[in-house]
């Protein structure tokens, strides 16, 4: 269902209106976790400025820690919602247990799966009831085989459309927290029919490098990309090193608006 041979045609996701996959590029920008009502606030209107159409913000966390901080669950929810709304934006939210599906569909207008349960199947057939969009993260370790059959696992429920999401997969390199890897842009081009976003900030996890891997989304034919963006990247709560402050998101999306438009 999600292979192009079924499907030869793109299909567009429509989230409330902002549409992903229609030759368009469609920015997602927030911080990594939602903090709290003001700091949200400030990043949508950070997002926002820049030119992105949709909030980012985790209220459910997957931390490698179990000391690090989780989340502020259905209050950081409800938080997002309130900011995006606040700005005329869509939100994108994770969840990560089938027991929150319905209090995160409630609030978010795309479900983000984690690189962490892109095969947690029970997981996946339960979004897919939903109807909602699913932005469905690459696994950390995930072949494109496997992603693609993860994303099945979605599809077959025949509700939700899937966003991919190309994150970066783990290798021997260490000069960067994952290897973004591009090439699967093309690649699920070519065997799916749904669209492809790119997070060049858990791709690299440096945030210097996040404006040239984003530009190379754009070039790679990207239907958009995520992006973890802060008021204060040295004091966010998780990803710091990884997120854009206001002048150097402002910065990026100027260049990838140069590039969208040279496409
Ligand atoms: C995130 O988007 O903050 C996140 C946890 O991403 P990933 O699942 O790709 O690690
Ligand atoms: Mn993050």
């Amino acid at each position: 269902l999600t292979s192009r041979e079924f499907h030869p045609d793109d299909t567009v996701v429509d989230v409330d209106g902002v549409k992903i996959g229609d030759g368009s590029f469609v920015t997602m920008a927030g911080p990594c976790s939602i903090e709290g009502l003001d700091q949200i606030r400030i990043c949508a209107e950070m997002a926002k400025k820049g030119g992105a159409k949709i909030l980012r913000g985790g209220a459910f966390k997957p931390r490698t820690s179990p000391y690090a901080f989780q989340g502020l669950g259905e209050e950081g929810l409800k938080q997002i919602r309130q900011a995006a709304d606040e700005y005329d934006m869509k939100v994108i939210t994770e969840v990560m247990d089938e027991g929150h599906i319905d209090m995160v569909a409630a609030y978010s207008d795309i479900i983000q799966i984690g690189a962490r349960n892109m095969q947690n199947f029970k997981l996946l057939s339960a979004v897919g009831k939903t109807g909602k969009p699913i932005g469905l993260k690459r696994g950390i370790s995930g072949t494109i085989s496997e992603w693609l059959n993860a994303a099945e696992y979605i599809a077959v429920e025949g509700k939700s459309p899937i966003i991919f999401i190309e994150r970066g997969i783990r290798t021997y390199e260490t000069a960067t927290r994952n290897t973004f890897d591009l090439s699967a842009v093309p690649i699920i081009k070519k065997f799916s029919h749904f669209p492809i976003i790119v997070d060049p900030s858990h791709g690299t996890g440096v945030w210097d490098l996040v404006g040239p891997m984003a530009r190379a989304g754009v070039a790679s034919g990207a239907d958009g990309m995520i992006v973890e963006i802060h008021p204060d990247p040295k004091n966010a709560w998780s990803d710091g090193p990884q997120s854009l402050n206001e002048k150097t998101y402002v910065q990026m999306m100027k260049e990838v608006e140069i590039l969208v438009d040279a496409m």
